[in-house]
């Protein structure tokens, strides 16, 4: 049987191969244990009744004691098998909504991230001209302490080497 809807990509990426095996293995072992389990559960009925009015005991009486825990984990192997398939189905139906949002998201936390790198590149590079302005240098000449921006010595007033 084949899956009804196509699983769209994003979500066979967000699922793993040992997964998916996992869950082809539980759809296939779960069905044969639990069919296993109901005909050793029906052998053992069938032989307890077939044995009454008969001296008989129900030799095969004991199969029921196997086939009714394997129906039931028969059962339950099946669905989770089954589970997974049908989650990964509603999953698929509306993944694409979901990408659509992420995409959307994604578009609206890109221009946010580029706004604020922007920013921030651009108050680094006012930090740093602010922080070249605000260093002081020593003039060459008189070892005044002057502003690192400065042309000209405001002591001595000779110019100052760039
Ligand atoms: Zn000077």
């Amino acid at each position: 049987m084949k899956e009804p809807n196509p699983i769209s990509p994003l979500l066979k990426r967000l699922q793993t191969p040992e997964q998916k095996a996992a869950g082809n293995f539980l759809r296939k072992i779960g069905p044969l244990v639990f069919i296993a389990g109901l005909i050793c559960t029906i052998t053992a009925m069938v032989n307890f009744f077939s044995c009454f009015g008969s001296m008989e005991p129900p030799r095969l009486f004991w199969l029921g004691f196997i086939g009714l825990p394997l129906m039931f984990v028969g059962g339950v192997l099946s669905q989770f098998g089954f589970l997974g398939m049908v989650t990964r189905f509603v999953a698929g139906e509306t993944a694409p909504v979901a990408a659509d949002t992420v995409n959307y998201m994604a578009d609206e936390t890109k221009d946010a991230v580029e706004t604020v790198a922007k920013s921030a590149a651009k108050g680094i590079v006012e930090g740093l001209e602010a922080g070249r302005a605000a260093a002081t240098n020593f003039c060459p000449h008189c070892g005044f302490s002057v502003k690192a921006n400065f042309q000209f010595c405001p002591k001595c007033g000779k110019a100052l080497a760039a």
